[in-house]
């Protein structure tokens, strides 16, 4: 079994939520299950552990990005910074508002969280229509920093946000597709 396998056994579909029609892909198995959690974990280390790939800062984006990217970034001995829907960060902040399916949304990112120059991965549990990484991949630039790569747990590539986003430049990583 490989480790896109056994990361894919452990992903659960939950049937029409949050609305009817959806499929939603819910990565909390993976969490709970300390073997797996390991090697879900050990995926993203080893790739970025690798010289030519460690970022300067890994960057998480609310909320599921935050358990992820903070381990990651703790392994690979570098800093980890919140991406956090608008109204809770505390400090100045940039922010960008992207478009959902109904509505909008907004995203900030405390000014100093990423110097110029800063080389920095960010990451997510999952890409669905590239809107959220997108708007990541923004509030990284507004201040001067260069997103290496994106990575994710999941990749639904039928909507077209994953090829979005690398048609926009940005290099992805993920671990499990789902049509
Ligand atoms: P996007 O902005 O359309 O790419 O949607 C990705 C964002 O929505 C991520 O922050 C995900 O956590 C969340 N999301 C959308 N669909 C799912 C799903 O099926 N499972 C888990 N998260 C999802």
């Amino acid at each position: 079994l490989s480790v896109n396998q056994y990361l894919r056994q452990h992903i659960r579909t939950v049937p029409d939520w949050p609305a009817p029609g959806v499929q939603f892909r819910d990565i909390t198995p993976l969490l709970q299950d300390p073997k797996v959690f390991r090697v879900l974990i050990d995926a993203f280390v080893h790739r970025y552990m690798d010289k030519a790939l460690r970022p300067d800062v890994v960057a998480g984006l609310d909320a599921r990005g935050f358990i992820l990217g903070a381990v990651v970034a703790y392994e690979l001995n570098v800093g980890f910074v919140p991406i956090r829907k608008k109204g809770k960060l505390p400090f100045t902040t940039v922010e960008e508002t992207y478009e959902l399916e109904y509505g909008s949304a907004t995203v900030e990112l405390h000014t100093d969280a990423v110097k110029a120059g800063d080389r920095v991965l960010l990451i997510d549990d999952l890409i669905a229509t590239g809107g959220t990484m997108m708007a990541g991949k923004k509030l990284l630039e507004k201040l001067g920093a260069t997103v290496t790569e994106g990575a994710a747990i999941v990749d639904l590539p039928e909507l077209g946000g994953s090829q979005r986003l690398r048609d926009a430049g940005l290099p992805l990583y993920t671990l499990v597709d789902f049509a």
